[in-house]
């Protein structure tokens, strides 16, 4: 089957750099922030850099990209500046975004920092109907999360809450992290199947955009949401197969946020292709 397989790069070059970069691993999608994860601010805009990787992108039949917003972003936060900086932060990447249409910009939820789950929800609703008020030529994604901390999206239901109150399925979907998901609770390793059918019920799997195919050091339920490079955590290799090759992800871009750098990136993109053939 066709899979669109990439991994977190680094933009630092600019874009015709980066999708020269994915190319040279194998891939045919990635991940990359639009901006400094620390909260810095944005490269300049450069329409023939932007031009230039778009082409690339369609001479190679790329998949959707799938942006990272900041990790500092925290809608759900109870500080001024924090909310101030979600709101900067989103809508300046969604801009930017402009010039790579069809893309996905998936983004952590968010943390209640002692509000409460459901004031946290309540906030990140709010801050993303205000997000997507505009003409989008992205999709954004929520983040399933491992659940450290006050962190929403630990389960299925409170992102299927968020989605209810947003109500525009077709700019708002899901970012399905395996390792998050197993240190939030659900059994992968063991229980595939149910947790997908789970998700199908409480979510729903026309709202599941994009994976992040990470292994985890810890067991599941742990919380931790420390990923381990694919085959070296509690997941496995086959989790990890069995998920990327059910036919109803076939379209969707998968990216690895595993701790390695690009040569590791093109050994775990290279076993992928290989094991998903079989
Ligand atoms: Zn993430
Ligand atoms: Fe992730
Ligand atoms: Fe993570």
């Amino acid at each position: 089957m066709k899979q669109y397989l990439g991994a977190h790069l680094s933009v630092g070059k600019g874009y015709k750099d980066i999708v020269e970069r994915a190319i040279a691993i194998d891939a045919n999608t990635f991940a990359f922030f639009l901006r400094n994860p620390r909260g810095g601010s944005m490269r300049a805009l450069d329409e023939a850099d932007l031009a230039a990787a778009r082409e690339l992108m369609a001479e190679h039949n790329f998949g959707p990209l799938v942006a990272h917003a900041p990790y500092t972003m925290n809608p759900a936060g109870n500080k001024e500046s924090v909310l101030e900086f979600a709101d900067l932060a989103m809508s300046e990447d969604l801009t930017r975004l402009d010039y790579l249409p069809g893309s996905y910009y998936n983004f952590h939820p968010g943390s209640h920092v002692g509000q409460g789950a459901t004031k946290g929800i309540e906030k990140i609703s709010e801050f993303l109907k205000r997000m997507l008020d505009r003409e989008l030529r992205s999709v954004v994604l929520l983040e399933t999360m491992a659940g450290k901390g006050t962190e929403i999206g630990r389960s299925f239901e409170e992102l299927a809450q968020i989605i209810e109150n947003v109500n525009r399925p077709d700019v708002l979907g899901v970012c399905f992290d395996t390792c998050h998901v197993a240190d939030s609770g659900y059994d992968l390793k063991n229980d595939l199947d149910a947790v997908i059918e789970e998700f199908d019920q409480v979510i729903g799997l026309e709202h599941l955009k994009a994976l992040h195919i990470n292994d985890s050091l810890n067991e599941v339920g742990s919380r931790k949401d420390r990923h381990a490079r694919l085959g070296e955590g509690t997941l496995g290799w086959d989790t990890i197969v069995k998920l990327i090759t059910k036919p109803e992800f076939e379209n969707i871009p998968k990216i690895l946020e595993t701790p390695t750098d690009e040569a590791g990136y093109a050994e775990e993109i290279k076993e992928l292709r290989q094991r998903s053939r079989q």
